[in-house]
Formats: structure tokens, sequence, C-alpha cells
């Protein structure tokens, strides 16, 4: 993630110094020096946000087509966070840049200031337009910023406020293309800026009207709903013609209440081709907690999707496998061992971890040691903290095989994959390949 929003900060900068090098008496000297480094400062300023901005605007229509090379779409999500995140960071910095006026005026005068190259009538008014459109929408994208970086507000309030983030990029895309300087539209640098604008306009434009993965969502019917264990609600699907199948360990956007809209669920089950689907839903927020009871079999439902690249490694021989899943974190692991069983022999040699709070009474257990007693390749072991068990570094570096290299395929609490992410640093172990599915959009 960050080597990509890196090169791209690095493409913008270049096409910026193309431009800023190539122009007649680029390097300002004397007194005109602090008036040109402002206007450098807030053009430089002013394309890193907006090309960051267009980037989270475009990931925003969850592009299954760029899945592959970013590694799923909960890593997408993730670029998407960090671009937004980023981008209203350089925002702040361009408006203070645009404010520091007085600051070089009281400093160093008027001498040197540059004028702003009109083009006339209309183009003026489009400016003032863009000038006040571009204030506006930093406001509000610096209200935005705090409301995503404060976890405690709720996810589903958030989720309403973020809809307004296509009418802001609209309105930024405005003041872009009026402010932009005109001798830019001759430039590499014009020739990015449209395509930027081109591009994030036309996702934006596809949010606005609801059409985000329209092409991979289809009806269905609830089959059957019950309480797997406590707290984990089991809603099994039977989908409407066009869907496309889903490969173990995919997720979906599932709605079940329109007013409520999409959340995103693995499909805890393998594609047996007849359009049905499982998910195993774990209570751990407003919508999720009693959905056993609001969930009845014969209802109406939508699915979008399948996402996700988290899927079953088979023919990696050679590399030591270790699957780690940490309480609902099961769910890709469940599909994955259910498309196993028609094909034992296809299973990669793996250490499985299931990290549970109690052996006895958790609602996967069971299931588990059945999918597995199928599998003798595959080797169950569950940690239970009710029994004072812990799963950590130390527990992979004494099963890791001499001279293989380690592949480890994670899903399960952010907290566990930090400390197992550091444990195998600090026991030498850092150059293992670790996959991780994560659970976390926002
Ligand atoms: C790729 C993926 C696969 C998942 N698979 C499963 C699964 O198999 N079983 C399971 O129990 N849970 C799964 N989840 C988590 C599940 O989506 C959330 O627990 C659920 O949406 C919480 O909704 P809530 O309203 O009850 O909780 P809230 O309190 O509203 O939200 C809790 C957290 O859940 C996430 N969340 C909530 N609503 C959404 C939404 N509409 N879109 C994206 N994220 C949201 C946010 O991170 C939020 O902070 C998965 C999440 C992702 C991203």
């Amino acid at each position: 993630m960050k080597r990509f929003l890196t090169a791209l900060i690095a493409l913008v900068t270049l096409a910026w110094g193309w431009e800023t090098l190539s122009a007649p008496g680029a390097v300002a000297t004397g007194a005109g020096t602090a008036w040109a480094v402002r206007e450098h400062a807030l053009t430089l300023t002013g394309l890193w946000s907006f090309a960051l901005m267009s980037l989270a605007m475009v990931l925003a229509t969850r592009p299954a087509w760029l899945e592959r090379p970013f590694g799923g779409m909960d890593r997408i999500y993730r670029v998407h966070k960090w671009a937004g995140i980023l981008a209203v960071g350089f925002a702040a910095l361009h408006w203070l840049v645009e404010m520091s006026d007085d600051v070089i005026k009281a400093l160093w005068g008027r001498e040197g200031r540059l004028s702003k190259d009109h083009g006339g009538g209309f183009l003026e008014a489009m400016r003032d337009v863009a000038e006040e459109l571009g204030e506006f929408a930093i406001y509000a994208l610096l209200a935005m910023l705090v409301l995503t970086l404060w976890k405690r507000f709720p996810f589903k309030l958030w989720r309403y406020a973020h809809k307004v983030m296509p009418v802001l990029y609209l309105a930024l895309a405005f003041h872009a293309a009026f402010l932009a300087p005109l001798d830019y539209w001759m430039q590499p640098v014009g020739l990015l800026l449209a395509t930027l604008i081109a591009a994030g306009s036309i996702a934006g434009v596809l949010v606005l009207a609801g059409r985000v993965g329209h092409g991979r969502r289809v009806g269905g019917v609830v089959e059957s709903v019950r309480e797997a264990g406590a707290g984990v609600t089991e809603v099994s699907c039977r989908l409407d013609e066009g869907w496309r199948g889903h490969r173990p360990g995919q997720f979906a956007f599932a709605t079940f209440d329109r007013l409520e809209g999409a959340h995103p669920f693995t499909i805890a089950s393998a594609d047996r081709g007849d359009r049905r689907v499982r998910f195993e839903i774990k209570a751990l927020g407003d919508y999720t907690r009693g959905l056993a009871q609001r969930l009845q079999a014969g209802q109406p439902l939508s699915v979008e999707g399948p996402y996700g690249c988290f899927e079953l490694p088979i023919g990696q021989g050679g590399r030591d496998q270790v699957w780690i899943a940490g309480g609902i974190g099961v769910t890709p692991f469940l599909a994955w061992l259910e498309a196993l069983q028609s094909t034992p022999a296809r299973a990669p040699q793996v250490d499985f971890y299931y990290s549970v709070r109690e052996h006895e009474t958790d609602p996967f257990v069971a299931r588990l040691e059945a999918l597995c007693a199928n599998l003798p390749a595959v080797r169950l072991h569950v940690i239970s903290g009710a029994r004072n068990e812990r799963l950590t570094a130390a527990t992979l570096r004494d099963r890791s095989r001499a001279g293989a290299m380690t592949e480890i395929w994670f899903c399960g609490p952010g907290g566990l994959a930090r400390s197992l992410r550091e444990g195998l640093r600090a026991t030498g172990m850092g150059g293992v390949r670790f996959h991780q599915e994560a659970f976390e959009m926002r």
C-alpha cells in the first residue's frame, strides 16, 4: 500500500516538476522568491491532494478488476482509506499555504506577487466559484476526517455522513479544473490532471447513482436461520440466477434490510454450483446483535459479490503452511475445508490453529474436527483461552520446517495479528509471508 501511494505522489511530483522547471524564469530569485515558493507550494499540495482524492474515489466503486494487483477488496478499502486521509492532510496544507499571503505581505511586501492568469470574464467568474467551493469542501473534508479517525463515532452514522464524499469530490474537481494554471493544459501535468478529473468524476457519479457493484448484485431468499452458538447466527440463502458462484474464502455484501444497507460477510460454505451460500454472523455491533430474532426463513435478501482474494492456497509445494483463525475469523477456513472434502488429496500439509475463548462452548470446534477428520494433511490445533493456552510466535517458530519458506494465512482479531507479526520479527522469522484478511473496512 505504502509503495503504491508513494508511486502516485512521485508521479504527480514528476509531472509538476517537468512543467515547473521547463517554464521560463521558473526559479525566482530576489524579492519575488517568497511569492513564487508560495505559488509552487499551492499547486503541488493541491495536485497531491486531488490525485489521492481521485484514487480514493475510483476505489470507492469497488473495482473487482483491481483485486488481483491490490490483493483483495479488503486491501482496496485500506488503500481507499489511507488515500483519503492523506488527501485531506494535503488539502489542509494547501489551505494553509493559501492563507499565507498576509504573512508574506507583512514580511516581504507585495513585490513579486504573481498575477493570476485570468482568462477573461467567464473564466474569472468560474474561478471565484471554484475558490469558494474549494474552501467549503476543505472544511467538510476536515470534519469527515475527524469522524473517520474517531473510532467511537457509530459506524452507521459515519456511513451516512460518508455518502456526501462524491459531492465534495465533484466540487473539488471543479475547483481543480478552473484553478489549475492555464499553461498546465498543454503539458503532461495537464494530461494527468484531466485523466484524474475524468476518472474521479465518473466514479463519483456512479457512486451517487447507486451503481456501485451493480453488475455483481443479485436477489435471493433466506432459506434458514439458526443460532449456531452463543452470539453466532447461521444464515443459509439461495440466490437468484445471475450469481456467478464464489471461490472458497471470498466474501459478499449482504442486505437483509434495505434501510440498514449492506454488510460484508465471508461466504462460510463451499460453492456447490447450486447458488446456495451460508453466512456465520457474530454479534459484533448494533445490527448483528439479535439478528437471529429479526431474520426469518423465506424473507428476501440481496447479495453483492463475490469479492476477495483470501483463497485456498493449494499447489504451493515446498512451502510450509500455517493457517490461523481467531474467533469468527474461522469463516473463510470453514469454506476452504468444505471445498476440500470432495478432493482430500489436494489438501496441503498444514498446521491449522484455531484460537477460541472456550473450547467446550465454541460453536465451530465440533464442525472443524469433523471436516478435518477427512483431511489427514490438515492438523487442527484448538487453542482455548479458558484453558490458559496462547498462540504466540514461539509456537510457530517451534513447528516451522527447516529450510522451507513459511506462509501464514490469518483471519482474526487485529490485535492477535499484530502481536504475532511483532513476535515473528523478534524470533528472527520476520521473512515469513503473512496473508491477512481484514474484517474491517473503516
Ligand atoms: C471482508 C469482511 C468479511 C467479514 N466476514 C464476516 C463473517 O464471516 N462473519 C462475521 O460475523 N463478521 C464478518 N465481518 C464483519 C462484519 O461485517 C461486521 O461485524 C458487521 O458489519 C458489523 O455490523 P454492526 O452494525 O453489527 O456493527 P457496528 O457496531 O455498526 O460496526 C462494527 C464494525 O463493523 C464494521 N462494519 C459495520 N457495518 C459495516 C458495513 N456496512 N460495511 C463494512 N463494514 C462494516 C466496521 O468496521 C465497524 O466499525 C466481515 C467484515 C469484512 C470487512
